[in-house]
């Protein structure tokens, strides 16, 4: 098991990972413990601003649903 570099300072990671939505979980192991990695959206945006999206920015680079704002 490979976990992301920045899951102890990845905002979504550290919001949502107890959270029992199963997208969100699958989001989790597919991008922050998994595979897909190195396609997470939230890299890549950390990457190009030099700061962190919202937290509830996705791995895929889509707003979390429900988050109220
Ligand atoms: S959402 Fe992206 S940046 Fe955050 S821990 Fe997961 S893989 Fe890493």
């Amino acid at each position: 098991m490979f976990e992301c570099e920045l899951i102890n300072r990845c905002g979504f990671f550290a919001k949502y990972q107890e959270s029992k939505d199963l997208a969100c979980r699958g989001f989790m192991s597919l991008y922050c413990r998994g595979p897909q990695q190195a396609d997470c959206k939230r890299l890549q945006y950390r990457a190009e601003h030099g700061v962190p999206p919202d937290d509830d920015m996705l791995p895929t680079g889509q707003k979390m649903a429900g988050s109220g704002s």
